[in-house]
């Protein structure tokens, strides 16, 4: 969802505080595809003066994702806080700040600039999946000791055994015996 600012900037010293529903049904991250289940922003904004906007931002968001070991489908929740400051006097190009010249609080709304469109809306979904993105684990599991797929049938050993000979410990490539077999004489 976007949120006109110009409301807020018009008076000096305005808070506005709202939970604002994430739109998008889909969020998109390395080339994979999530279905967005659940997602809102609890967005809290101050305008002191001068078109400069603090955010703070606890988002939420519940993703349909897959087990990395064994591919079963789960709903990972994820619960993110995010501040910056946003200073709509300098969301062109032209105004961009000088690179050697930039405080920490330049570099934190630099970050965040694509999140404004036309110095005036606040776009809450890219600014929600921004933070996502930095966050993003590189993996999920449907559980710490998932045993995942056995790489020879592919049955998903967590419903148990599949008798594989691989997955009794036991090395199929010769070449990995013959490493086993040297360990053993160590
Ligand atoms: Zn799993
Ligand atoms: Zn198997």
């Amino acid at each position: 969802m976007q949120i006109d600012l110009s409301e807020l900037t018009a008076v000096n010293d305005t808070r506005k505080e709202s939970d604002v529903p994430i739109d998008a049904t889909v969020f998109s991250f390395q080339k994979e595809e999530y279905p967005v289940k659940d997602g809102s922003v609890i967005l809290r904004l101050h305008h002191s003066s001068d078109r400069k906007v603090e955010l703070e931002a606890d988002i939420h968001i519940a993703l349909a994702m897959a087990c990395a070991r064994c591919a079963t489908p789960l709903t990972e929740t994820f619960d993110l806080s995010v501040a910056c400051l946003l200073d709509l006097n300098k969301k062109t190009v032209e105004n961009a700040p000088d690179p050697m010249n930039v405080s920490k609080e330049d570099e934190d709304a630099d970050a965040y600039v694509n999140c404004v469109i036309n110095n005036r809306f606040l776009d809450v979904d890219a600014l929600a999946f921004d933070t996502l993105s930095l966050n993003m684990p590189f993996a999920v599991n449907c559980k710490e000791d998932c045993k995942g797929l056995c790489p020879v049938c592919g049955k998903n050993l967590n419903e148990g055994d599949c008798g594989c000979p691989a997955t009794a410990g036991e090395p199929t490539d010769p070449r990995m015996a013959r490493i086993a077999d040297l360990f053993k004489e160590v």
